[in-house]
């Protein structure tokens, strides 16, 4: 069970009644791309919730590159709207550019992105928040936890307003104790344009939260009219865009290219002759960013053989002169900034209309919390987002769903949901930062993060997860129609296929010969037709088999047959280790009493506290012999209330 604390009382909080506002079921704290998910999943689900944020007019900004989605992370994104979120649908209603990614490789890396129109976006966000039923958003910042019997009960802010709940979720993303850096000018700040949070990260290291410093960075942002968009390289989006929401038919804005320029080893000399002026390298950062979104002076440093760089140039709107150069992200002093990006094809002349900058930010180490995404040492409060030592929107977006959820699931005394590693890339990411911590940096998704790649593609999101989101109350009737009526779909063509023959013969395999596909020995069911390497739709309607009109969207389908094999594996491999998820360690287990387990994994049950025997195993640096004198331990003990 969730619930671990007592109800609130009044006892200890020092209320100020005069500006005691309204009991809320649930307060959230931050409205980015966490907070969103959270508060419109709680309040959706039923319950009293009030967003508190220190912007307005900044709920769901994009504090860097102007895109959802990508290996990975789109996958997050499709289980964020197969469970009834918010983001799919955002970014389908504000998006200027979508494309499949890896559309050569296999399909569990099969991939959507798409550039949004930032501004859209925004707004998209906050007239559904502002607009959803339980859901009150006001702007204020929050300062301290309110505590009580050692359990959390509300939030204390700036002004000094008292705001009482049975659960807080803290999504305050970049914005603890946040300073930014360009050259060696640092400034306060939670992002650029918006105050930092100084007063919570404090009040949390009091509490006793382990408080850790990571960093990250932002491209400098350019004119487009300053740009000779013929010296670069058009990047059309797809001609038949795949939107990210399972609902989405059309896609409202006009669609855009994005062009593609390289850095020069003129522009790699102006950042190594600069260095030192980096705050990156001249010492005033110490934190570490994202590996595998290093800013250039990084890349210049780390692939020093390297003579050119990719610089993708991706407009931030319809409605704006910006243009995002991803892969330019850079702390350089202003003036360097400028240089260097006059060194690249195309910028010769271009004006920097917002200098890139680094930012250094706290965060909290994640072995603090449970799968439900509630903090262990102060029962009523969760984190999401960022602040749990992720890095992306979508990373946050997924956590924030979760903890919404899971706060609604506190709230009436329930079970926690706790998705699978075999469910979906949400259960993979929060089991991996419940397991293993960030190890000191910034946390994103990737497909290899997952050990059932195959089973969790972007395709069959919905299958996996929208009958817990109908559970939950997130799908409304109109959404669960439709996805049972293409279930339905789904299932007579399959069984037409199984019916269906396709003959062999020498006009048929003359037509696979043709495509470069192995002839047909013996006659075979359709379905076996459309399991083989290469076969399609359209091969088999040649092949002279009628089919049902749309035939072509049963991309799942599709992919189920070809890969069944495959599948088969990963799901027995996938039901071996549930077994190992059911057995539970009690909350209570007192790991100094097993016996024959070293100092050092000793030490390691203590800080992540693993709930049940698979999560163990996971923990790094783990035997699989601790793990089996763990489960001897649980047989001689019994489970213990
Ligand atoms: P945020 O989107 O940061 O939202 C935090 C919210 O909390 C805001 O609404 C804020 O107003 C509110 N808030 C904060 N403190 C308080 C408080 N005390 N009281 C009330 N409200 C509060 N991600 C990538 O994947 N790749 C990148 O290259 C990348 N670069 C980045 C560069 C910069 C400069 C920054 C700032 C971020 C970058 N990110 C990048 C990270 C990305 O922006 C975040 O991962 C994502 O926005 C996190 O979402 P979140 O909801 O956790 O927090």
């Amino acid at each position: 069970m969730c619930w671990t604390g007592s109800s609130p009382s009044s006892a200890s909080v020092n209320r100020k009644e005069s500006k005691l506002l309204k009991y809320q079921d649930i307060i959230v704290v931050g409205a980015g791309h966490a907070g969103i998910e959270a508060a419109l999943a709680a309040a959706r689900m039923g319950v009293r919730t009030l967003l508190l944020t220190s912007n307005i007019e900044h709920i769901g900004q994009m504090s860097c590159n102007p895109a959802i989605g990508g290996v990975g992370k789109g996958h997050l994104v499709k289980e964020i709207d197969a469970l009834g979120g918010e983001m799919a649908r955002a970014i389908d209603a504000t998006g200027i550019q979508f494309r499949t990614l890896n559309t050569r490789k296999g399909p569990a890396v099969r991939a959507t992105r798409a550039q949004a129109d930032k501004d859209a976006y925004r707004r998209q966000m906050r007239n559904v928040v502002q607009n959803t039923d339980n859901l009150v958003v006001q702007e204020a910042m929050v300062e301290r936890m309110l505590v009580e019997n050692g359990v959390n009960v509300g939030v204390e802010t700036m002004s000094g307003e008292q705001h009482l709940a049975k659960v807080v979720i803290l999504t305050t993303g970049t914005f603890l104790r946040g300073l930014m850096h360009i050259g060696t000018q640092q400034e306060s700040g939670g992002r650029s344009g918006d105050t930092a949070s100084l007063g919570l990260s404090a009040h949390l290291e009091e509490l006793g939260f382990p408080v850790g410093r990571l960093k990250t960075g932002t491209c400098p942002r350019l004119d487009a009219r300053t740009i000779d968009f013929t010296k670069l390289t058009e990047q059309p989006g797809d001609p038949d865009p795949v939107p990210f929401s399972f609902e989405t038919e059309t896609f409202p804005l006009r669609q855009i290219s994005c062009y593609l320029t390289y850095t020069t080893p003129e522009t790699h000399d102006i950042i190594r002759e600069n260095l030192t002026s980096s705050p990156i390298y001249g010492g005033a950062i110490q934190s570490r960013g994202p590996r595998y979104c290093p800013s250039i002076e990084d890349k210049v440093v780390r692939f020093a053989d390297r003579d050119r760089h990719q610089i993708f140039l991706e407009p931030e709107g319809l409605d704006t002169h910006e243009i995002y150069p991803n892969g330019l992200s850079t702390a350089l002093p202003l003036d360097v900034q400028v240089a260097m990006v006059r060194s690249i094809p195309g910028l010769e002349n271009a004006e920097i209309v917002r200098p890139g900058y680094a930012i250094e930010y706290d965060y909290i180490d994640p072995l603090e919390l449970r799968h439900s995404l509630e903090t262990r040492r102060l029962p009523g409060l969760f984190l999401a987002g960022q602040i749990n030592g992720t890095t992306g929107y979508e990373e946050a977006a997924a956590q924030g769903l979760m903890a919404g959820i899971n706060a609604v699931a506190k709230v009436r005394d329930q079970d926690c949901v706790q998705l699978g590693r075999e469910q979906a890339y949400i259960g993979v990411l929060i089991d991996d930062l419940v397991t293993k911590g960030v190890g000191g940096e910034p946390y994103r998704m990737f497909t290899s993060r997952a050990e059932h790649r195959l089973l969790l593609r972007e395709d069959n999101a919905r299958q996996r997860l929208s009958a817990l989101g109908r559970e939950l109350g997130l799908l409304d009737d109109a959404r669960w129609e439709r996805f049972e009526s293409d279930e339905r779909d789904a299932a007579e063509l399959r069984q037409y296929l199984s019916q269906t023959m396709v003959r062999t013969g020498p006009a048929i395999n003359k037509l696979l010969a043709s495509y470069g596909v192995d002839r047909l020995r013996d006659s075979i069911t359709a379905d076996h037709f459309l399991s083989r390497p290469h076969v399609d739709w359209e091969m088999l309607q040649r092949t002279g088999v009628a089919l049902p009109e749309g035939a072509e969207r049963h991309v799942t389908l599709m992919l189920d047959l070809k890969y069944a094999g495959y599948l088969r594996q990963q799901t027995l491999v996938a039901d071996r280790n549930r077994r190992l998820e059911k057995t539970r360690l009690p909350a209570n287990t007192s790991f100094g009493e097993v016996k024959g387990l070293s100092a050092e994994v000793l030490e390691k049950l203590e800080m992540v506290r693993p709930e049940t025997l698979g999560q163990a195993l996971r923990i790094p640096g783990m035997t699989p012999a601790a793990v089996t004198l763990l489960g001897i331990h649980l047989k001689r003990t019994g489970p213990r209330a």
